[in-house]
């Protein structure tokens, strides 16, 4: 098995050097990351500017490793489109510095690297840790993300469809398939001057919350210490509104 691992931490995050180790007993792996942070960039396709594409040295042994220019996907996308010769069979993202859940999924660009590799119809899935601190302890991912990633090679994933796993920071206390539960943003639009007097802002404010009690939604199974193992598929059409909508009164 090929291996194509990424993130959007970027090529020096500690979770994307987690994930290697967890996949280098699976079969042969192929780093390629973006060269700087390029965390809550979404599914964003670079179309108008150049990518470069860095050999890293001494990634790891046995290892061939990239940076790229680009965004998360474009790891995904360059890749599939050539840079990469021989046959990708799996593509893993991560692990995240911090949670991906409920809407979270939708700004993640650990997510979007496995929804580029399910447009090219290869397997994947995304790993996130519920730590955001710059020295969590990623090993307690490693074996997750092995054996997640070895059942993913063994029974494959419908079309479009990824794996969005999410790995508490407490220990771990087995897993659960979820669905994507409901988040609370807390942000703030933050203004300040900047030293011309001029003003410009930040998006800030407090981490965001959510609902932690609905049983089987991945912030409750990350707050109850599971493993949260939720499948995404990229059709985001609202089936349940199609009734709905053939009845409003539109005429043109
Ligand atoms: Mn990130």
């Amino acid at each position: 098995m090929h291996i194509l691992v990424s993130n959007d931490d970027g090529i020096h995050a500690p979770g994307l050097r987690a994930l290697t180790e967890a996949m280098l007993p699976l079969g042969k792996v192929t780093v390629i990351a973006p060269e700087t942070n390029q965390s809550a960039t979404g599914h964003k396709k670079t179309l108008d500017s150049p990518l470069r594409i860095r050999p890293v040295q001494d990634y790891r042994e046995g290892v061939n490793a990239f940076a790229v220019n680009g965004s998360p996907s474009d790891c995904t996308a360059v890749a599939m489109l050539g840079f990469i010769k021989e046959q990708i069979d799996l593509v893993v993202s991560g692990v995240n510095m911090g949670p991906n859940l409920a809407q979270d999924v939708t700004y993640s660009g650990t997510v979007a690297v496995a929804l580029e590799a399910a447009i090219f119809g290869l397997p994947a899935v995304a790993f996130s840790l519920d730590d955001r601190a710059l020295d969590a302890d990623y090993s307690p991912c490693i074996p997750v993300a092995r054996e997640l990633a070895r059942a993913t090679g063994e029974h494959k994933l419908p079309p479009m469809t990824i794996l969005n796993v999410n790995i508490p920071g407490t220990p771990i206390r087995g897993w659960r398939v979820t669905r994507q539960g409901v988040r609370e943003y807390r942000d703030q639009l933050v203004e300040r001057d900047d030293p011309h007097g001029r003003p410009y802002y930040w998006i800030g404010g407090e981490r965001p919350a959510g609902d932690v009690k609905t049983e089987g939604t991945d912030l409750w199974a990350v707050h109850q210490g599971y493993v949260s193992v939720t499948p995404i598929q990229l059709d985001l059409t609202a089936h349940t509104m199609i009734d709905a909508l053939h009845k409003w009164n539109i005429n043109f």
